[in-house]
């Protein structure tokens, strides 16, 4: 279940001008790794006076930590701030066609233990609830404030509902309840891609950008947009959607119901039965990227084939977006030098960098289950952190 994001509850004015005072002191001093009053007063204009009032119960309840003396400009030195990282904990998960990833993350967030389960492909919603459930128990424990799930498909974050996984063959999982009634903290879900973009956020690629978009190509394709600093969704959710633009009206049949999908004509299948044809047999994934039995020529060469398409998608993403970098999540066998230069060449050609020279830049990075699970509790964090503040529920969700 969300939370509720209406301030319908709220007294009047004065307590919501209050409650956004407490939002603004506290992510002065999550955004710092210490922090003075003083500094606080200077960043976010109030009174060092209201500062104080803020600050202090929220130091009694452990949210807010006083460390050390800060250096000092004269006169009394005064004590820095600290945000709690461990003041209370999420569940991240991710949900893969075979495998169920959790990490328990602390608020910063970073993650302080992993379980991995596998289960089989084409397991229906029913059977893997259950396994779910069990896997989270066991990783549960005191001061679990939320849980945060991440999936391929679209969902309904403000519904806790998965609409549609093509991955995994659901539809219409009300994921957020079933968790709900089981483990009574709030629940959060969000496509895998969009954790994938908000952990780009603070990654080397996106840290200091403030538009940006992250796409994954790998079995299939995606993307999540970050606009100003934020995760952009679209009205219904599927904005970033970009495996399943058509890039062949009549092309090839997508498992979406479409004709002519990106996805089709780069994901791994389509890299394989390109190799397939070239060498005249039959090859896995791993034999190609991991056991190198096909020759690297003929795997470069396909890969520039398949690239070929992700660089038109590249530059309606230019083109529709016009972002300051395309962030492209790989997996780590791929030989992103050739593929960097190769993009590059290819967005040189388009109308933007011609004429204005108005040049997108593309950087590649692996994608690892750490960044999905972190991106997805950090999705969790601010929610918490910044909606119950502000709801003035913070004793309901943090306190004992
Ligand atoms: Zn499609």
């Amino acid at each position: 279940m969300k939370v509720d994001r209406t301030i319908n509850n709220r007294t009047g004015n004065k307590d919501l001008i209050k409650d956004i005072n407490i939002y603004h002191c506290i992510n002065a001093i999550r955004s710092h790794d210490l922090i003075s009053r003083a500094e606080i007063s200077k960043e976010i204009g109030l009174a060092q006076s209201t500062i104080t009032k803020i600050i202090n119960p929220l130091i009694e309840d452990g949210l807010i930590l006083e460390v050390g003396d800060g250096t000092s400009t004269g006169g009394r030195k005064p004590i820095n701030l600290k945000f709690n990282n461990d003041f209370g904990f999420i569940l991240s998960v991710k949900i893969e066609a075979s495998k169920l990833i959790i990490a328990l993350c602390n608020l910063e967030p970073s993650i302080i233990s992993t379980s991995v389960t596998d289960f089989k492909i084409g397991t229906s919603y029913e059977e893997l609830l259950p396994i779910l459930i069990k896997e989270l128990h066991l990783m549960n424990q005191d001061r679990v404030f939320a849980i945060g799930i991440t999936i391929s498909g679209i969902v309904d974050d403000d519904k806790g509902m998965l609409i549609s996984s093509t991955l995994l063959g659901w539809s219409n999982i009300h994921l957020c309840d079933d968790l709900k009634k089981e483990f009574g903290v709030v629940i959060f879900i969000e496509n895998d891609v969009n954790a994938f973009a908000v952990y780009q956020l603070n990654s080397e690629f996106g840290k200091g950008h403030n538009s940006f978009v992250c796409m994954t190509v790998g079995e299939g394709v995606g993307s999540g947009i970050i606009i100003n600093g934020k995760l952009y969704k679209g009205e219904f959710g599927g904005a970033g959607e970009i495996g399943h633009q058509i890039l062949f009206p009549g092309g090839k049949k997508c498992y979406c119901g479409q004709h002519g999908c990106l996805e089709m004509y780069v994901n791994e299948d389509e890299v394989l039965h390109r190799i397939e044809q070239k060498i005249g047999q039959t090859v896995t994934y791993n034999q190609v990227f991991r056991e190198n039995v096909v020759d690297k020529k003929i795997v470069d060469e396909t890969m520039l084939e398949v690239y070929n398409f992700v660089g038109i998608a590249v530059i309606n993403l230019i083109m529709q977006m016009n972002p300051q970098r395309i962030i492209i999540g790989v997996k780590k066998e791929v030989d992103t030098e050739l593929l960097e230069t190769y993009l590059k060449e290819i967005i040189r050609e388009n109308w933007f960098y011609k004429k204005a020279k108005m040049e997108t830049e593309i950087c590649f990075t692996v994608l690892v289950n750490e960044k999905f699970v972190i991106g997805m509790a950090q999705i969790v964090t601010n929610e918490i952190v910044n909606n119950s503040i502000l709801l003035g529920e913070f004793n309901s969700v943090f306190g004992d």
